[in-house]
């Protein structure tokens, strides 16, 4: 197996073939990029990641971070932080990035496939250096001249770290009871005052310097998110030439000791505590949850690839692992006669949940990648064609970051079952991915504020534009897999959960205006499942328009034992037949489940409405 992280062919499937990638490069803006460019840095990312992110994970879990109350300093990992200054030193932070900030102008797409495999690599070291890039973005957006020269550049380079500081004791999933205050210096300056919690390495020992983004009230201020402003906050203030100055008053007060991501600091961090936090406003003064979302959704993107590359690297090592495991005979008739056991691999109940992790992770993969392509679309069109894109990536974001950050629980505890006892074991990365992945579920909005935002405001308060725009994009897909009399089938079970969808959809609208419009809001979470599924459903029947007749180029005509010689051969012929088996048994198998789960969300939701505290105990 090449790696045991992200799949590079499969990758390349989905760029070149499916996405047909290099389709972006006749626009002036990525003019200068060409396909195989494109590879070459694919598998640079690859090389990285294998070489100087994947064996840092098992110490950096190990050791994790260590907080010092003496001197209220973080040390991250000392295996992260050569890795990390090479990871600088390459510029990987920008590449999508103009090359007027520093960047190599990619499409995004490309990064999103570059950022899975290194978060695959490592989710510490990544996950901490990505939100330097997400505070950059806003600097990028909303920043002044000045603002720009002093911090954006340093963030895109990752000479700096960024964080995102919103969470407080009171104020986790409600943004708007941020109690974090500004008061104006008079000269400009905001003098901050407040506690965040949760703040991912909001203090660290990797960078000189680290910009904070915080939502704070100016004083005054109305109460709930309309009252918020967003402020930069940095470790180290800065003087006119770019040097660092006086230590500003904002000090780590612990950490927090977690199940899992021990390489990536939890802080509390204290501003003010002397009375001497100085804060710049970023952009408009109550226009704060504003800015922050332009940070939160690129975050919500890479929070659901950050769940799978867990699950893509618990797939493949799984794949590893069973392919190695001697246990048992085997039960298929032409080999059970040979005596002595058989790599687990060969076990038809293995076999099934690495299929379902496959189909899983490719779908997801597909999914992740094509939230970006409609990003970079709507980076080169214009007028209504732009807004149709945009209207696809803001209905995409929180099924991308819910679904795929649900399924890597379920994947990775799959990769678990896998390996049996050695599974459970710390001697392997299984549970390790398993104690890593469940945060991601969490933060970044957990996933049940996702699944309402879906349904309020990216479904109803969108009038199903863009839901319609999704459901014609499907209906397309389902036309070309029946002109193949091979695929109508699938094409047919696709319909079928994509009709249902829309019927389900139909519902929800009736019922948003009338008195069960709190169906909605017990039913949201369901509801982003079964999109999910039909999503990835309509993916896989994409990828099985594509792969299928390539397959065929290698198989047509062909007894099955013959076929099977042929492949068993054919690196590139067995991976176009493991494509197709994983899109069959997506759309013919775990695809029929969600006619059941469609059927649940017709269902009455007055239990869950009705039951209230006391009745959940006896
Ligand atoms: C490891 C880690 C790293 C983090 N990094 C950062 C960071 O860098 N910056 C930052 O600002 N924050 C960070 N967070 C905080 C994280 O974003 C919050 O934990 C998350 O937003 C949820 O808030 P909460 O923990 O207060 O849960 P709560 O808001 O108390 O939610 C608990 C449960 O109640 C549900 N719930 C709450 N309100 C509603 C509602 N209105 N409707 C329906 N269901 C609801 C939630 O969905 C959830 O299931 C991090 C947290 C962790 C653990």
């Amino acid at each position: 197996m090449a790696t045991l992280l992200v799949d590079e062919r499969d990758q390349l499937f989905i760029l070149d073939e499916m996405l047909e990638i290099d389709s972006l490069c006749r626009f002036p803006k990525f003019a200068e990029h060409s396909a195989s460019e494109i590879h070459m840095v694919l598998t640079e990312a690859h090389k990285f990641a294998k070489s100087e992110l994947y064996p840092t994970n098992e110490e950096a879990d190990r050791t994790g971070c260590i907080y010092d109350p003496e001197t209220r300093a973080v040390k991250f990992p000392d295996c992260l932080r050569e890795p990390y200054e090479k990871f600088r030193e390459g510029g990987w932070l920008a590449i999508s990035d103009s090359p007027a900030v520093g960047g190599f102008g990619f499409p995004m797409t490309v990064a999103t496939a570059v950022s899975e495999v290194f978060y695959a690599g490592s989710f510490y070291l990544y996950g901490a250096a990505e939100l330097s890039h997400a505070a950059a973005k806003v600097i990028e957006k909303y920043g002044t001249d000045e603002q720009k020269a002093t911090y954006m550049t340093r963030l895109f380079s990752g000479e700096w770290m960024g964080t995102m500081c919103i969470t407080e004791s009171d104020a986790g999933s409600d943004v708007g009871a941020i109690r974090t205050s500004a008061k104006p210096n008079g000269d400009g300056t905001y003098l901050i005052s407040g506690t965040k919690i949760f703040i991912s390495a909001g203090e660290q020992d990797l960078t000189e310097n680290i910009v904070h983004m915080v939502l704070a009230r100016v004083v005054g201020d109305p109460p709930g998110t309309r009252g918020l402003s967003l402020f930069i906050v940095p470790k180290y203030l800065v003087d006119e030439k770019g040097k660092t100055t006086r230590r500003n008053d904002v000090f780590c007060m612990g950490i927090e000791h977690k199940m899992g991501l021990h390489g990536l600091a939890t802080c509390t961090l204290v501003y003010g505590d002397s009375g001497q936090c100085t804060g710049y406003l970023l952009g408009e003064l109550g226009k704060g949850i504003e800015e922050m979302f332009h940070m939160m959704n690129e975050q919500r993107l890479l929070v659901g690839l950050e769940g799978l590359s867990c699950s893509s690297s618990a797939f493949l090592h799984a794949v590893d692992y069973t392919m190695q495991r001697l246990q048992g005979a085997s039960v298929y008739p032409s080999t059970s006669k040979k005596t002595g056991s058989v790599a687990i691999i060969n076990h038809p109940d293995v076999k099934r949940m690495l299929l379902t992790m496959k189909a899983y992770v490719e779908g997801g993969r597909a999914l992740a990648y094509f939230t970006s392509y409609c990003l970079d679309y709507a980076g080169v069109t214009e007028g209504e064609e732009n807004a149709r894109w945009h209207g696809l990536v803001d209905l995409l974001i929180p099924i991308v970051k819910a679904y795929l950050t649900n399924n890597a629980w379920d994947i990775t505890g799959m990769a678990i079952q896998c390996a049996g006892g050695y599974g459970y074991c710390s001697e392997y990365p299984f549970e390790r991915l398993a104690r890593d992945c469940k945060i991601t579920a969490i933060f970044e909005g957990t996933n049940g504020i996702q699944s309402i935002d879906l349904v309020f405001r990216k479904l109803i308060r969108n009038r199903l534009v863009s839901f319609r725009h999704l459901m014609s994009r499907i209906d397309q897909t389902i036309k070309s897999a029946n002109g193949n009399k091979h695929l109508g089938s699938y094409a047919g079970t696709v319909k079928e959960a994509k009709d249902g969808l829309e019927k389900t959809m139909e519902q929800f609208v009736k019922w948003a205006e009338g008195e069960r419009a709190l169906f909605l809001y017990a039913k949201a979470s369901p509801f982003l499942e079964v999109m999910g599924d039909v999503v990835l459903g309509w993916l896989h029947l994409w990828q099985l328009t594509v792969a299928y007749p390539k397959l065929m180029e290698f198989i047509a005509n062909k007894t099955p034992e013959a076929a099977q010689d042929i492949l068993r051969e054919n690196k590139t012929g067995a991976f176009y037949y493991g494509k197709v088996l994983s899109a069959k048994y997506y759309i013919g198998t775990i695809l029929k489940r969600t006619v059941g789960k469609l059927e649940e969300l017709k269902a009455d939701a007055a239990p869950v409405l009705d039951v209230f505290d006391e009745s959940f105990t006896g």
